[in-house]
């Protein structure tokens, strides 16, 4: 039984992954990192689970499946989680309902329109509904009772909090964006640098508008680098939102068994907590200048000097 779901939001590269590792050690809490499912790059027969299984030959997602059929009447498999809010059998138009449409007030007159909307209703209903029974379903195998999704996605933030019927908070892992620049930078990832760092800014604001109807008690801000240089101290205070006590075996992640999908960090787990400050060394002057010009001034809001 899933008595609480925590979400976790972020940027990409920002740590959830070791997050998902060290919450999902804890005694009373259950995850399999993105919710969302596995990448949609990576064909679901050549994805692997963090155990070392390929993902459809994992135990442990045969069992979430065998639950999640029980549960869902549509014919749920692995491939396809449904927990995603921009389905990808959606049409384009249809798309933009859940689309972050890069203007606040643009999304805002959107979501009053879709608002009665009895097709729109019915599709976040059934992604909440899938959402529920996977956390059910998760938590009823690892004999947890508490949920924690690192999805990231600032949307879901919005439909799960107000749709999901299950007590809901959010955990906002915050990284100094020097480093997620850097992060992006190392996995060629094939855009124009001032475009990764506008594109970083975004989703930031866009969490921060998704958070900001919440009560403040259901909001837990984190930084990365608090969590990897002060881990105990950190996790103390997570557990703590939470309102679960602090177990050690958090910090010593690697001893426990974990069924997580997401992206590649999952496969690569280091035997120790270290921050990833790389940037420091192989940013080049022009690319810190750039980083500077376009998000030094939020960056800095957040202590990064
Ligand atoms: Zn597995």
């Amino acid at each position: 039984m899933v008595r609480q779901y925590v979400f976790l939001t972020s940027s990409s590269y920002s740590g959830s992954t070791l997050m998902a590792f060290m919450l999902g050690s804890h005694s009373r809490i259950a995850t399999v990192g993105e919710a969302r499912g596995i990448i949609r790059e990576i064909k679901p027969s050549d994805y692997y689970c963090s155990c070392g299984q390929k993902y459809l030959l994992c135990s442990f997602w045969q069992e979430v499946e065998l639950r999640m059929q029980t549960k869902m009447s549509d014919g749920f498999c692995m491939e396809a989680l449904h927990t995603k809010f921009i389905p990808k059998s959606l049409n384009p138009l249809d798309k933009l309902q859940f689309q972050n449409l890069r203007l606040a007030p643009l999304e805002k007159l959107r979501d009053s329109l879709y608002r009665s909307s009895g097709k729109h209703r019915g599709y976040v209903n059934n992604i909440v509904a899938h959402c529920r029974a996977l956390a059910e379903s998760v938590t009823d195998i690892c004999g947890k009772e508490i949920f924690f999704d690192t999805s990231k996605t600032p949307s879901a933030i919005i439909h799960l909090n107000k749709n999901l019927r299950v007590p809901f908070k959010v955990v906002f892992l915050m990284r100094d964006g020097r480093g997620v620049f850097n992060s992006f930078i190392k996995k060629k990832i094939p855009l124009p640098e001032d475009t990764i760092i506008k594109e970083w800014l975004r989703k930031n604001r866009q969490i921060e508008r998704a958070i900001q109807g919440m009560p403040e008690v259901n909001v837990c801000t984190v930084l990365y680098e608090d969590l990897c240089r002060e881990p105990e101290k950190t996790l103390k205070r997570i557990c703590d939102f939470i309102g679960v006590d602090y177990e050690e075996g958090c910090l010593r992640f690697w001893d426990y068994e974990h069924h997580i999908v997401g992206n590649n960090m999952r496969l690569n787990v280091k035997r120790q907590i270290q921050p990833d400050e790389r940037w420091r060394h192989t940013l080049t002057p022009q690319q810190l200048v750039c980083f500077e010009r376009t998000a030094g001034k939020y960056n800095k809001r957040w202590g990064y000097g």
